[in-house]
């Protein structure tokens, strides 16, 4: 399969167009942006590493009965996709209190949940990704009711197979940002990543941060905290 011209320039990916009709390809880029965008960095190895975590995480949910839009990888940095259109939802599922919920309710980091909490971000970078309910996203029609439906429990479904999973590798999954598709017939399957860009991920035992707020919150060491998850996942 061949890259034709590029379709989108996100601030991780690019997504290329390919001869196939119904086939993506995607980029991984070692560029890193927070705060939506105010910071920016370089995280070297980090395509790499959040293009082959991502397709690992991804047949590991496929087995486990959750459709999503992984097809193949093709190289260190690139792997074809099933073609979506994005719902315009960030969907945000935690376990712990960490980062914006800590914020936002003034409670420390930390506190663990029992039971997983969902929420929904309006993706939209000119408004700063702003947090929205169900309602609310039903009232821009930016998903019907049955959508929604169907991505919460997906969401669910992912935390539970993730949480688990990490576990098995000394890892607590704090929180994580998913988003869906729709493909060409309108059925709604996992797309974009999950990788230390957009999980919250913990040691087991020293509750050391292996994720982005190390970049975000100038930590050190970021390159070292990616690569140490992706040796515990591949079980090296
Ligand atoms: N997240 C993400 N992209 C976003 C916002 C959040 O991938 O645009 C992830 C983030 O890495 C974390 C989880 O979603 O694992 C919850 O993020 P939070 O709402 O706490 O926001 P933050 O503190 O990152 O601003």
């Amino acid at each position: 399969m061949k890259k034709l011209e590029q379709m989108y320039e996100g601030k991780a990916k690019k997504v290329f167009r390919t001869d196939d009709p119904e086939r993506f390809i995607v980029e991984y880029k070692d560029d890193a942006t927070a705060f939506n965008g105010q910071k920016k960095g370089t995280i070297l190895g980090k395509g790499a590493i959040n293009n082959r975590m991502t397709n690992m995480l991804m047949q590991v949910l496929e087995k486990q009965g959750v459709p999503t839009h992984f097809v193949e990888e093709l190289s260190e940095r690139e792997t074809v996709v099933k073609k979506v259109t994005i719902v315009p939802l960030e969907v945000i599922v935690r376990n712990i209190s960490a980062g914006s919920f800590a914020q936002r309710y003034g409670v420390e980091e930390g506190i663990v949940f029992d039971e997983p909490t969902i929420e929904f971000s309006y993706k939209n970078d000119d408004l700063g990704d702003p947090l929205m309910n169900q309602y609310h996203a039903l009232a821009l029609k930016l998903a019907t009711k049955e959508e929604i439906d169907t991505i919460k429990s997906m969401a669910l479904k992912v935390n539970a197979v993730l949480k688990e999973f990490f576990l098995g590798v000394g890892i607590k999954l704090v929180d994580f940002k998913l988003e869906f598709g729709r493909t060409t017939d309108g059925t709604v399957i996992l797309a974009d990543e999950i990788s230390p860009d957009t999980c919250r991920l913990w040691d087991k035992e020293t509750n050391e941060k292996l994720d982005k707020d190390r970049f975000r919150r100038d930590l050190g060491n970021v390159e070292g905290a990616y690569q140490e998850v992706m040796r515990r996942l591949m079980g090296e």
